[in-house]
């Protein structure tokens, strides 16, 4: 395992085929999942950890987000990662602050609504990083829906040559979805966010009994969280999981999505529902405590 900080070294360091985790580090459960489904599939497995200021709106958030390169390392290496990428940010942003990528449409909804700005700076920081380091596959969670669409529409448009493998979500043993920001809710709000993937849950069950109508989903999701102190709902949507386009009827790969704030922190969380063949995926759940709250580090 190395731990590098320029793209050249990464480069230097790769062999066979190569694939990317990209990831703004204080690793868990959920990014170690995508580390070894790497590692079973490519020769170099490179796990980038960088925070990157461009996709953060809010500069509170920035600054509170929880990072330990030391932890993160360890991690990776027990999930097989062989490089571990933690650049400057003058690595990733020295001299070209005019270059930047857009990707119309895809991101126009949903978090691209309720975070200005937010898809530019990821297209932006996955195309700088697919460019550095030249992975042959990049994995992804579809924790994050939007953005797999996102990067799978940018790669796919700009003809790079990369295959972009979209992971199922990993939860906490109660269904929370596993994310970094879970470690800054206080007890109460840690209790009420496994709310968020219980309706999410509930509005599923419904799509495996026949229901096809995005609004009579969605409207499942409402009525249960509705009434909760502390809880703000900021959107619950379906989406096509390839365009991220809002549907009104599940015919394809889509998705139920939710963004809420629980106790002032902001989570989002979606359930997969294919209206192909009828299948879900609700991701997997941990049967123990992660290790973001300080436990076992091995996964
Ligand atoms: P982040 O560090 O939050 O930017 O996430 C890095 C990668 O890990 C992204 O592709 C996320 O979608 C993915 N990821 C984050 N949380 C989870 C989770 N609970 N399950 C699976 N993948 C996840």
């Amino acid at each position: 395992m190395k731990t590098v900080r320029t793209f050249a070294e990464v480069r230097s360091l790769e062999q066979g085929k190569v694939g990317l985790v990209p990831t703004m580090g204080y690793l868990h459960e959920g990014h170690l999942e995508l580390i070894e489904t790497a590692a079973n599939r490519c020769d170099t497995t490179v796990v980038s950890v960088f925070v990157n200021p461009l996709q953060f709106g809010d500069t509170t958030d920035l600054d509170s987000y929880p990072a330990d390169l030391q932890r993160d390392v360890e991690l990776a290496t027990s999930a097989g990662a062989n490089i571990v990428f933690a650049p400057a940010v003058d690595e990733m942003y020295a001299n070209n602050e005019a270059v930047g990528v857009a990707v119309a449409d895809v991101g126009d909804a949903m978090e691209g609504v309720h975070r200005p700005g937010h898809f530019e700076g990821v297209a932006t920081v996955v195309a700088k990083l697919f460019a550095g380091i030249q992975p042959d596959l990049a994995f992804f969670g579809r924790k994050d829906a939007q953005q797999l669409a996102l990067v799978s529409t940018m790669a796919a448009g700009l003809s790079m040559p990369v295959e972009v493998v979209g992971c199922p979500t990993v939860r906490e043993s109660d269904g929370l979805a596993l994310s970094s920001r879970n470690t800054r809710l206080s007890p109460g709000a840690r209790i009420q966010a496994a709310l968020l993937s219980a309706a999410l849950f509930g509005a599923a069950d419904r799509f495996a009994r026949g229901e096809r109508r995005a609004g009579a989903l969605t409207t499942t999701v409402h009525e249960r969280l509705a009434h909760e102190p502390g809880l703000a709902l900021e959107y619950v949507e379906v989406a096509d999981a390839a365009s991220a386009g809002l549907i009104d009827e599940i015919i394809d790969l889509s998705f139920l999505a939710l963004a809420a704030t629980v106790g002032g922190v902001r989570l989002i969380d979606n359930v997969f529902l294919d209206g192909r063949d009828g299948s879900l995926d609700v991701g997997s759940r941990l049967d123990g405590q992660s290790i973001l709250y300080g436990g076992d580090t091995c996964s």
